[in-house]
């Protein structure tokens, strides 16, 4: 185990590339740089909240005891092996381009070299203003860092490709936000995030080299993150066969997040991570009732482009933005080509994903029918998604009536079943069950592959929302007790948080809807 403060960190990124070593922090354009140096401001006192300890020990790194160590986790102490930057980015907002964006509050101090001998970017989110903090004051609340770091952890121990969070710090100053944007800003307790990653490169880098026409600084950047993370990609075609395996990791990543519920509210093309990772946890959520329409994003309304449902089109459409960007650097047929590949991957990852949700030894066509009935259905009745497919585990074999089954999925329910939605829940069921008779797996296999598909678990905003509450007032019992929680999704250690969501979180900010202030 090393000390955050003796280690001798990496830098390969900002030996590779050009960059501003100015360091002066003025809001600017940079072009022809793909970074720009940028000091953390040190704040009134680092004060350590939460620490990863798993992650940490994976990394080899020791836990901070010494307060030397602790600030470096707040930005108030930069060792001389580190090269603090700001990356440069563009990006797609909303269907929108939106051009120059870059780290606005993140600030990547070095790579870490694990014992292992992989590297990590150390990356502290809210340490300061950058050049591309816009009009923005680089910082970020408690209430968004709790959730980026708890929520990135989450997904981490869901089995979901994701960037980690080390450590949570609160930074003693506060920090004035307009969470509703209606002229009501109010101070707010600051904190900053340590997240760490192979890499935060975003579709959006590449975007902006192409906008600007630096061909050779594209070319430079691809073969870079070819050799660097995809090294096994070499050859004539590697442009296309490396975007061929970003369509790839993007369409699973998406088969993912429909797999456990998870929307994550601010699809820009910058918040599209190339290796294929989930990035930037802002205003996401878990679906708590099954709604393909539901986007936890205030600024998402009212055209839901980044709807639960939706998640898998916009993907694609981001690596149709992505493909624009490579464009200099390889055939443009080969390009379309490889992206509409997307389709095919997305549906054969899906139906399969679906089969072990559901328990079943193969997905035929007619299973895929199943499979939209489901859809159908659960869009229809809106049951709680995690609580049904637990309570479809441990469906009996053969049902008598429609009440029976109404019955049996009552936990899961947030309205009253109307006749005919009675019906088709008990229909479904029926099919399912016969089709369950055709397995050719034991039913205790089907049951295992079902809980290993579904989490009993998920972080549901009410109870972030809760955790913050309560850490605000200096009371962490919530967080602590999440912090394990998230640990064993798929186990029912954590049954105390077995419940659809409270009467009282369905209106409430934060609790069903974010906006983006954080
Ligand atoms: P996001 O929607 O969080 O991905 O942010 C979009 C852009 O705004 C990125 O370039 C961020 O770095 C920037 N940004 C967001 N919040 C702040 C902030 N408080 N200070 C500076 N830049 C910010
Ligand atoms: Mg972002």
């Amino acid at each position: 185990m090393e000390q955050l403060s003796s280690k001798i960190y990496k830098k390969e990124f900002v030996e590779a590339f050009a960059g501003d070593d100015s360091g002066t922090l003025t809001p600017r354009q940079t072009p022809g740089v793909f970074y720009s140096k940028a000091k953390p401001t040190p704040v009134e006192k680092v004060t350590l909240l939460a620490w990863s300890e798993e992650l940490a020990k994976e990394l080899g790194i020791a836990r901070p005891t010494e307060q030397q160590d602790v600030d470096i986790l707040g930005g108030n102490r930069v060792t001389d092996s580190m090269y603090p930057y700001a990356a440069c980015y563009a990006g797609h907002q909303f269907g929108n381009w939106a051009g120059q964006l870059g780290d606005g509050r993140a600030i990547t101090l070095g790579e870490w070299e694990a014992p292992d001998g992989k590297t990590w970017e150390l990356q502290l989110k809210g340490a300061g203003l950058t050049p591309y903090s816009r009009r923005a004051d680089g910082r970020a609340v408690l209430r968004s860092s709790v959730r980026e770091y708890l929520m990135s952890e989450a997904m981490h121990y869901l089995g979901i490709p994701t960037t980690r969070a080390l450590s949570l710090v609160s930074t003693g100053e506060p920090v004035l936000r307009d969470m509703f944007y209606n002229g009501n800003a109010a101070y707010e307790p600051g904190a900053i995030v340590m997240r760490v990653a192979p890499s935060f490169l975003r579709f959006g880098n590449f975007e902006m080299l192409n906008a600007r026409k630096e061909v050779d600084n594209l070319r430079q950047l691809v073969d870079w993150t070819i050799s660097r993370y995809y090294p096994h990609i070499t050859g004539e075609n590697k442009v296309i066969d490396w975007f061929k395996e970003v369509v790839d990791r993007t369409a699973r990543l998406m088969v993912e997040w429909m797999r456990v519920g998870f929307v994550h509210g601010v699809m820009n093309t910058d918040n599209m991570s190339i290796l294929g990772l989930t990035i930037d946890y802002g205003p996401y959520s878990f679906v708590d009732n099954y709604d393909p329409n539901f986007t936890p994003n205030t600024t998402d309304l009212p055209g839901r482009r980044y709807a639960f449902g939706k998640q898998p089109s916009i993907g694609y459409w981001n690596l149709g933005a992505l493909a624009g960007a490579l464009l200099p650097l390889a055939d443009k047929d080969q390009l379309v080509a490889t992206l509409e590949t997307f389709k095919d991957v997305y549906w054969t990852e899906y139906y399969a994903m679906m089969g072990r949700k559901l328990g079943l030894d193969q997905v035929s066509q007619l299973d895929r029918d199943l499979i939209s009935q489901f859809e159908k259905t659960l869009a229809d009745i809106q049951p709680d998604m995690t609580i049904f497919y637990q309570l479809l585990i441990d469906l009996p074999l053969s049902v008598e009536n429609e009440d029976e089954v109404a019955e049996h999925f009552q936990k899961a329910l947030y309205d009253d079943l109307t006749p005919e939605q009675k019906t088709a829940l008990y229909t479904l069921i029926s099919h399912y069950l016969e089709r369950l008779n055709t397995n050719k797996i034991k039913r205790s296999a089907s049951q295992d592959m079902m809980r290993k598909a579904n989490p009993r678990f998920v972080l549901r905003n009410y109870l972030l929302h809760q955790a913050i509450e309560g850490l605000e007032k200096g009371d962490d019992a919530l967080l602590v007790k999440l912090q394990e929680a998230i640990k064993e999704p798929y186990s029912n250690k954590f049954d105390e948080f077995f419940q659809t969501r409270p009467g009282w979180a369905s209106e409430k900010a934060g609790c069903s809807m974010l906006s983006c202030s954080s």
